[in-house]
């Protein structure tokens, strides 16, 4: 959507506030377009009346995304792929995190598969108050054998309600593979030079997104796309090629770059779509498995800021995963919204009578290292997370966003009982040292005020030296 201002999309509205989408006026729910919290099917007039059939396609082809959106998978799992509006997050921000998926294999053995499968998706990590967690999984054919691929598919249904990549060259081992998953939309990989008129009648027929992989030749893949647009298929995911290595891999990463230019820059729709990496091709340049998994997780870390929409991957060791899952998570987080918890007292442990309280921000990097920093060290504590709009201690005291009046109107809206406490103190944040005289007034008779360490690293030592309060 290359369109910012609300005003030219409220122009495409009925502009009758009637708030049947859940706004109060049409130009809240033109802002909500431009944020992605509101759909245009939310506009019900706008549907339903037909005199308003014009507006309604123009605002479709405003609000479309440049780059364009594929689903895949079905129900709750579904993932969606690309949709991006812009070449860098800072430009506004991503929207849809490229989606990992992991491999399996048709020759394993059956009990292999299954536990392989079982990892994937279970794989889970908490990290900055959010799961981060695999999201699909690819089934490649190692036998070339419709038979086998199609039971090695079947079991990772029966196993897995993960979306699907059914991974083969040869249409029949493909068919055999849509023949048991396509009603869960799965996408395929792939069409190539050889393949793609087979390829591209499965896809049609079975309804589902499809790859299209010519490495290292853009023109190629372009004139693929054009002939997949062409034959009605829209749902296209493009694999420009993932070399592991040297010069060639210094080429894929400009093609995904030139591609995602293309796409948001340059606006030429034949070839704006999302586009797929291949790290698991680290396992390629090495029989060492630490290696590869190490030189996968490199690979896949310089294709996610090069918009990498959607992965293929191998290594499920944690050394490998956790770098990948924490940059994602970094480049996908919206930079307009600092990452929050809500504001309110939380309980670290047991905490009782003779427990601290402890204040920090609701910015949620903040409010989960204060946590892990004090659950870590066995510490029973309350943890009062006052509202800075999600910004960090020493910011929020510079900017007033944290100040004495609101630590205790926080503290009072809890509802804490102080009389219970055995040893009554609340203990502020070293940066905010400077509001402890005032907390005093405000908190006198109730709490003693106690300035903590600057770095909650350093609470462990704290509470040594000072807790109990003499
Ligand atoms: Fe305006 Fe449509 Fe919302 Fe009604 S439903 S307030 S017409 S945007």
């Amino acid at each position: 959507m290359k369109e910012s201002s609300p005003l030219n999309l409220y122009k495409q509205l009925p502009q009758t506030n009637c708030k049947e989408c859940g706004e109060q006026t049409c130009m809240a729910f033109a802002a909500g377009l431009i944020d992605r919290t509101k759909k245009v099917e939310d506009c019900t007039p706008l549907i339903k009346e037909k005199k308003y059939a014009k507006k309604l396609d123009t605002l479709k082809s405003i609000v479309s995304p440049e780059l364009a959106l594929v689903l895949i998978g079905t129900g709750e799992k579904q993932v969606k792929v690309g949709g991006e509006d812009v070449m860098y997050r800072h430009q506004m921000t991503f929207f849809n995190k490229s989606p990992f998926a992991y491999d399996v294999a048709d020759n394993m053995d059956e009990a292999k598969l299954v536990e392989r499968v079982k990892k994937i998706s279970t794989w889970r990590k908490f990290y900055i108050g959010k799961w981060e967690q695999v999201e699909m999984i690819a089934v490649r054919s190692v036998s070339d054998d419709p038979a086998k691929f199609a039971a090695c598919v079947k079991k990772v249904m029966e196993t897995s309600d993960y979306p699907l990549i059914l991974c083969s060259f040869n249409p029949k081992v493909l068919r055999a593979g849509l023949e048991v998953a396509a009603k869960n939309r799965p996408l395929i990989y792939a069409a190539n030079k050889d393949n793609w008129q087979e390829v591209a009648k499965l896809a049609d027929e079975f309804k589902v997104p499809v790859t299209l992989s010519v490495p290292f030749d853009l023109d190629g893949l372009k004139s693929m796309a054009a002939t997949f647009v062409g034959m009605g298929l829209k749902d296209l995911i493009l694999d420009p090629g993932t070399a592991p290595n040297g010069k060639k891999l210094q080429e894929s990463l400009l093609n995904f770059i030139k591609l995602r230019r293309a796409a948001v820059e340059e606006a030429q729709r034949d070839i704006a779509y999302p586009v797929m990496a291949l790290p698991i091709n680290a396992w390629l340049t090495t029989q060492d498995p630490v290696r590869a998994a190490y030189w996968e997780s490199v690979l896949t870390g310089a294709f996610v800021i090069r918009g990498g929409a959607i992965m293929i991957k191998h290594s499920i060791e944690a050394y490998s995963m956790m770098p990948d899952m924490h940059l994602r998570f970094n480049i996908y987080t919206d930079p307009r919204k600092p990452v929050q918890v809500k504001p309110g007292l939380y309980k670290v442990g047991t905490p009782g009578p003779e427990s601290p309280v402890i204040v920090t921000t609701n910015f949620a990097l903040t409010y989960y290292t204060v946590e892990s920093d004090v659950a870590s060290n066995s510490i029973n504590a309350y943890i009062l997370s006052v509202n800075t709009d999600g910004i960090g201690v020493q910011a929020s005291v510079a900017g007033g966003q944290l100040n004495p009046t609101k630590i205790k109107e926080a503290m009072d809206e809890t509802g804490f009982d102080w009389k219970g406490q055995k040893y009554p103190a609340i203990m502020l944040p070293g940066m905010a040292a400077k509001f402890s005289g005032e907390l005093e007034d405000l908190f006198a008779g109730k709490a003693k005020i106690m300035v903590g360490p600057e770095d909650s690293g350093r609470i462990v030592g704290w509470m040594k030296d000072f807790w109990p309060p003499k």
